[in-house]
């Protein structure tokens, strides 16, 4: 992704701006990052070779509390990709009023070509090369795509050594047994079926079971595409990168996972009908859920999408061409900062959990986040009607008021000092 994909982001934020009451000041510096860290990590591959990966950690905002926000490995992970993703995650935050701030990182890596000991050296390298950045206070990693709770298993512990001591709220989405909580890795969609049951008598009004297109089958989007199956939906096509599948009268989502599990990919599925990549995003269907990675609908393909609601699961799954292109169309966008955002409202508690020494149950875990996603949903409806707002526009709304709130209450006297936390 280019420096496009920042400059497509702050429209989003723009358009909000006339809606929202904020100051100037909060709004001068929601423009750019606080900081941001470019690091060489040098790794010994398995054949004894040297390889140096580019990574990056964003701290985009950390007015309400410690920055929060994934780590990426991907090949096409830049400097401005991991710059918007911490923008979007500072307004994700906000929105669910979770005290925290907006971060990322990332590692211009593709994972798949590294062994298992590469994987590692390469995951403890980084964070050796981000550590005096991070901390509990200051900014809390979390998995993103393609890294999960065995990258942040090893990261807890590489930061545990250079600090020479226990600091398990360094990172979230830990395993159970170095401090994570139960059901962070199906706190995304889980947050997601929160999300879509609360919007859909407003966005799929009389419709009783549902059909869906899902872009993107890992972490989030097969999880969802299961738990859409078990409310009642029909998943009648999804796909990752290496294949597409339909079915019209809907998927048999729990043997094409346990295909993608013993596989690797959903190539020559066990059900279904392979159909194009694009073909998927234009099918006709009540929603269509992008859960793979950022741009994948843009001004190009924008008109041939047919769904009635698009959900965004992933980060920034529409330009802001194809947003305007399926506003004009009438079809009805749910936000990725409101959708997605059971994850990091999940590494809440487990941030909480391990600053306190507690241990949270998996009831508590589902009980709280749906509290959470239920509660700021229905805020955000309340909000676009009583505003007459999209709701993409009336989520930022509420996230840059809380934004502005917390900045002015600071005062200004922090801008000329080393106070400004
Ligand atoms: P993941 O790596 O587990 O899965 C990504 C999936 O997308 C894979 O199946 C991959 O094959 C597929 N994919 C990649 N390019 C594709 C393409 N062009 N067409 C179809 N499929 C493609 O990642 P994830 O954790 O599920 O994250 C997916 C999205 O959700 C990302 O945008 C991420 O930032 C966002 N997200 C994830 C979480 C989380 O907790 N996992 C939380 C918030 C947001």
């Amino acid at each position: 992704m280019t420096e496009d994909l920042l400059e497509d982001a702050i429209v989003r934020f723009e358009e909000a701006l006339p809606h929202a009451e904020l100051s100037e000041d909060a709004c001068d510096r929601l423009r750019a990052p606080v900081s941001s860290l470019k690091v060489s990590v040098p790794v010994r591959m398995d054949d004894g070779k040297l390889r140096i990966f580019s990574g990056y950690r964003v701290r985009y905002d950390d007015t309400r509390g410690p920055a929060k926000g994934g780590i990426r490995y991907h090949p096409a992970v830049t400097a401005a990709e991991v710059t918007t993703l911490a923008f979007w995650m500072t307004f994700k935050t906000a929105l669910m009023d979770l005290p925290f701030g907006g971060g990322k990182g990332g590692v211009a890596v593709d994972p798949k070509q590294l062994s298992a000991s590469e994987l590692e050296r390469l995951s403890r390298g980084y964070l050796a090369a981000i550590a005096d950045v991070i901390g509990p206070n200051v900014d809390v990693p979390a998995p993103d795509v393609a890294t999960g709770e065995l990258v942040m298993g090893w990261m807890a512990h590489e930061y545990a050594k250079i600090r020479r001591g226990h600091h398990p709220g360094v990172v979230t989405g830990k395993p159970l047994a170095l401090g994570g909580v139960p059901g962070r890795t199906s706190a995304t969609s889980d947050g997601a079926l929160h999300v879509l049951r609360t919007v859909q008598p407003r966005v799929l009004p009389g419709v009783d079971h549902p059909s869906a297109a899902i872009q993107g089958f890992g972490n989030a989007g097969s999880q969802l595409a299961a738990g859409l199956a078990s409310s009642g939906w029909r998943g009648i096509a999804v796909s990752d990168s290496s294949a597409a599948i339909h079915d019209p009268k809907g998927l048999d989502i729990p043997a094409l996972r346990e295909h993608k599990t013993s596989t690797g990919s959903l190539a020559d599925p066990p059900v279904g009908e392979e159909i194009g990549a694009e073909e998927l995003l234009c099918l006709e269907v009540d929603a269509l859920i992008p859960a793979a990675l950022e741009g994948a609908i843009h001004a190009g393909n924008a008109e041939k999408v047919r769904a009635r609601v698009v959900f965004e699961v992933a980060n920034g799954p529409l330009t802001a061409d194809a947003d305007r292109i399926l506003d004009e169309a009438g079809v009805e966008v749910v936000p990725d900062i409101l959708v997605n955002a059971g994850g990091v409202t999940v590494s809440w508690f487990e941030w909480v959990a391990n600053r306190t020494g507690d241990r949270w149950t998996e009831e508590a875990v589902r009980r709280r986040l749906e509290e959470r996603m239920v509660t700021e949903t229905k805020a955000v409806l309340a909000l676009a009607d009583e505003r007459e707002l999209r709701l993409r526009t009336a989520a930022y709304v509420h996230a840059i008021e809380r934004l502005s709130e917390a900045m002015d209450a600071k005062g200004t006297a922090a801008l000329f000092g080393d106070g400004d936390r």
